[in-house]
Parts: C-alpha cells; sequence; structure tokens
C-alpha cells in the first residue's frame, strides 16, 4: 500500500488494474467525496471524479461487502421491529458495520486529499507494482524510497 501524488485532470495510468495489477481491465469512472473540513455536524466535500483502470472484480467487490452490509443492517432492523432481544440485534447491526468498514477499504483507490491550489490529489494504491509504476509515470512526487 502506498500513496501516489497525481495531477488532478492528467494522470497517467499503468496498462492493468490499479487494484490487483490485473492485465484485464478497462478505464472506468471512479468517484469519490474527499471531505474538505468538518465540523462534526457539517462536512464538506469535494466531489473527485477520476477515470482508472480497474478490472470488473476489482470495480464491483466492495459493492458486494457493502450490501451485504446493507442486508445483516435489514435483519437487525427487522429484529427489533419483531421485538428481539438487543443482543440479537445488536448483533446484526455491529456485523452490519463491520462488513461495511471491510467494504469501504475494498474500493480499488482511495483519494486521500484534494490540493486545489496546486490541483494535486494524494491517492493511496493498494498495489505496490502499480504504485511505482504510477509514481514513475507521473514524475515522482510519491513514496521517495523507490
Ligand atoms: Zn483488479
Amino acid at each position: 500500500m502506498k500513496e501516489v501524488e497525481v495531477d488532478a485532470d492528467d494522470q497517467h495510468w499503468p496498462q492493468k488494474c490499479c487494484r490487483c495489477g490485473g492485465k484485464a481491465f478497462s478505464i472506468r469512472e471512479y468517484m469519490e467525496k474527499v471531505v474538505i473540513w468538518s465540523t462534526g455536524a457539517v462536512t464538506k466535500y469535494d466531489l473527485v471524479l477520476l477515470h482508472i483502470p480497474v478490472c470488473g472484480t476489482c470495480a464491483s467487490v466492495h459493492k458486494i461487502w457493502l450490501g451485504a452490509a446493507a442486508a445483516l443492517g435489514a435483519i437487525g432492523f427487522i429484529a427489533n421491529n419483531a421485538g428481539k432481544s438487543i443482543g440479537f440485534v445488536l448483533f446484526w447491526l455491529v456485523s452490519a458495520i463491520v462488513l461495511a468498514l471491510v467494504g469501504v477499504n475494498k474500493k480499488p483507490i482511495k483519494v486521500l486529499r484534494f490540493d486545489k491550489t496546486r490541483n494535486r490529489l494524494r491517492i493511496r494504491i493498494y498495489h505496490d507494482a502499480v504504485a511505482a509504476e504510477l509514481i514513475r509515470m507521473n514524475g515522482g512526487g510519491g513514496d521517495k524510497r523507490r
């Protein structure tokens, strides 16, 4: 897992899936809300839209986790309405939250920061070889150890 800094409008991506390094990929739209500031009650986001190379599995795996989380949450909700014990209800709700947290980490990339003054994005790449290639193709700015 590495952090890479790229231009916000003009990135050069390796010809492989950015999550698993697989050869079978297509360029897909990837949208993420990047937090600008948060006061607890109010959070302001920037919507970042990228076109990234990602395979079908990596593009959709987080949706499976989030879908499973929603299903477990629904069971908890139904159990609560059916008057089941609080322990039973909590078990399903906590399971739902755990799955949702896993699901968020299964997204193909993560946009960590959007520096508007420099028009640069800092993104997390989970695949080290892809990250190294991305750093090279975008003129460094990432992990200086390589
Ligand atoms: Zn993949």
